[in-house]
C-alpha cells in the first residue's frame, strides 16, 4: 500500500474528506484511493451477490501496488461510481485487509466481522 501526499482538493472534495458533525476520526489522514481494499471488502455490494464483511470475489491480493480489481474495465456502476472520502484516511493506512474492513465496517455501524 501507498499512501500518497497532501491533495489539492476542491470544495466538493474537501466535504467529502471532512467527517460529519460529531464523529472524531482517529485518523487526520485526507489521502485519494490507494487501492487498500476496504471498500471492495467491507460493503455488502447486491449487483455483485457481495455480502457484508466479505471481500469482491474480483479483488486481487496486495502484491505492492494495492488490492486490484480483475474486472476494473467492466466493473459495475455502483463501483464506478465510489469515491474516496474521509472514511479512506480512516481505513487505508491501517496494515491489512482484515482491520480496513473491521474499521470501514466499524465507521458505518455494521455488523463486525469475528
Ligand atoms: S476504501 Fe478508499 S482508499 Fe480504500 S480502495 Fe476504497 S476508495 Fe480506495
Ligand atoms: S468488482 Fe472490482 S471494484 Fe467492484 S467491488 Fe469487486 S474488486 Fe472492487
Amino acid at each position: 500500500m501507498t499512501t500518497r501526499g497532501p491533495l489539492r482538493l476542491t470544495p466538493e472534495a474537501q466535504a467529502r474528506f471532512t467527517p460529519p458533525p460529531g464523529y472524531a476520526p482517529r485518523s487526520p489522514v485526507t489521502t485519494d484511493c490507494t487501492a487498500c481494499g476496504a471498500c471492495c471488502a467491507a460493503p455488502d455490494i447486491h449487483a455483485l451477490n457481495k455480502p457484508l464483511g466479505v471481500p469482491c470475489v474480483n479483488l486481487g491480493p496486495d502484491e505492492g501496488c494495492g488490492h486490484l480489481c480483475a474486472i476494473y474495465a467492466t466493473r459495475p456502476g455502483v463501483c464506478r461510481g465510489y469515491q474516496p472520502d474521509w472514511v479512506c484516511g480512516e481505513v487505508a493506512p491501517l496494515p491489512t485487509l482484515a482491520a480496513r474492513t473491521r474499521r470501514f465496517l466499524e465507521i458505518y455501524g455494521l455488523e463486525q466481522l469475528p
